[in-house]
């Protein structure tokens, strides 16, 4: 049964000494699928580029929250001009962070919700990144919601109360990486309470590994650990984790595969 990382960074400059590697590692373990959040304009040529060198290589376009400060204008000009000329299968990673920094609170605001009406544009998901910042991200997206609205919270981290105005949403999946095998992430507790047809698996890489891997740079391999951990809590079979999550991710994303 194949597995679609749906989250990975693995285009960036931390790979590009072993991404081949990495790649064939993956795959070994069936982790045979990957989807590329972008960053911002300087990590779209780079972004495109790797993209193009496999069928198994799905890229996002969209301007990371922690990328977003007073160039705002410039960046999202580009975000729209990626999507007119090249194929995307999402907006992202977009969304909120407050977590480092609140400079720049209302341009993230500002860059968020230009995103979600691109998204709308171009009918395609998005990719959500919310840390420290879930007020924030529902206000907005309780205004933008409609049927042409829908994505995934990745790498969700938040409280049940937040899931469930996730899941009000109906059109919203929650990505599960690395934090589910920490011991105080919380998202083991959630999980028994979690839609599994809502479910998408995800490494983040090269953050958030988990452990054993915790501190190491995380690769895509590593979703080995998180299906384990997954089929744990929940009493399933690891083969059952892979083909919920991936009929999950296939829908989403409108891969074209099966
Ligand atoms: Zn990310």
């Amino acid at each position: 049964m194949p597995i679609i990382d749906t989250h990975s960074h693995i285009f960036l400059e931390e790979f590009d000494a072993d991404r081949q590697g990495v790649v064939e590692r993956a795959a070994k373990a069936g982790i045979n699928y990957h989807i590329f959040p972008n960053i911002d304009s300087s990590t779209s040529d780079r972004l495109l580029k790797i993209s193009g060198e496999s069928k198994n290589f799905y890229p996002l376009m969209g301007l990371h929250p922690t990328s977003v400060n007073s160039n705002l204008e410039e960046e999202l000009k580009h975000v729209e001009k990626m999507l007119s000329t090249n194929t995307f299968w999402g907006i992202g990673e977009i969304g909120m962070d407050l977590y480092w920094d609140k400079t720049y609170i209302e341009q993230q605001k500002v860059a968020f919700r230009h995103q979600l009406k691109l998204a709308k544009k171009f009918k395609l998901p998005v990719a959500i990144h919310a840390r420290n910042a879930f007020a924030e991200i529902f206000e907005i997206v309780d205004s933008e919601i409609d049927e042409n609205l829908r994505g995934v919270f990745h790498c969700f981290t938040g409280t049940i109360d937040d899931y469930k105005r996730i899941t009000g949403y109906k059109t919203f999946k929650v990505g599960i990486g690395g934090v589910v095998t920490y011991k105080n992430g919380g998202v083991d507790k959630l999980l028994p309470y979690m839609d599994t047809s809502l479910l998408l698996l995800e490494t983040d890489s090269p953050y958030l590994s988990p452990v054993p891997m915790r501190g190491k740079r995380n690769e895509p391999f590593n979703l080995t650990y998180i299906v384990a951990k997954i089929a744990e809590v929940l009493g399933y079979s690891e083969q059952k984790v892979k083909e919920i999550t991936f009929a999950n991710a296939v829908e989403l994303f409108n891969l074209p595969i099966m």
